[in-house]
């Protein structure tokens, strides 16, 4: 059967929350599957675009993934970014509770701009240092996200590369036209 029919889509999504808990790794993993240990600063805003293809083999997916920087002189620009995205991916680092408590803040920017207009997926990382220095438990993300009405929440290591992969392809599934 040659009838296939290709379609592709393009989706904008957005990373958001404070400096340092992995926004510019989770895409680095996902894109070139490396980590690196050493923090360089996400000047302003980067974009990176990635194909991934969809289990019907009919249709291909563009996902344009775009970094933020957390710091404060960078935060008028983010509505901007927030305003024309599929999906809002709000990320926090498990071992910062103080990233946990500033999540109100980016749900705030978030509706904002697109009220429930909007996929708002919650992501804690760096769980492979969940055993010592864990501060933020599955139980308080679980409540956030009742409260909130996000599509999913999940934690992930870039560093120890779990998750990651399973974070993308949930979106992939949560968009639009494949529910
Ligand atoms: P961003 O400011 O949100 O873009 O954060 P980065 O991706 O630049 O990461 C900040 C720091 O945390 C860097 O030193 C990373 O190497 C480190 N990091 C990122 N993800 C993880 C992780 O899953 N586990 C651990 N242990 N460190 C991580
Ligand atoms: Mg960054």
């Amino acid at each position: 059967n040659n009838d296939k029919i290709n379609i592709l889509r393009k989706y904008k999504i957005v990373f958001l929350g404070d400096q340092s808990v992995g926004k510019t790794s989770l895409i680095t993993r996902f894109m070139y599957d490396t980590f690196d240990e050493t923090y360089a600063a996400t000047i302003g805003i980067d974009f990176l675009s990635k194909t991934m293809y969809l289990d019907d083999n009919k249709t291909t997916i563009r996902l344009q993934l775009w970094d933020t920087a957390g710091q404060e002189r960078f935060r008028s620009l983010i509505p901007s970014y927030i305003r024309d995205s599929h999906v809002a991916v709000i990320c926090y680092d498990i071992t910062n509770k103080k990233s946990f408590n500033n999540l109100d803040k980016w749900i705030k920017d978030v509706k904002l701009e697109r009220g429930d207009d909007v996929i708002i997926v919650l992501v804690g990382n760096k769980s492979d240092l969940s055993n010592d220095k864990r501060q933020v438990t599955i139980e308080d993300v679980e409540k956030l996200h009742r409260s909130i009405g996000s599509k999913f929440y999940i934690e992930t290591s870039t560093k120890a590369n779990h998750n990651v992969k399973l974070l993308f392809k949930k979106i992939a599934q949560s968009l639009p036209e494949f529910e």
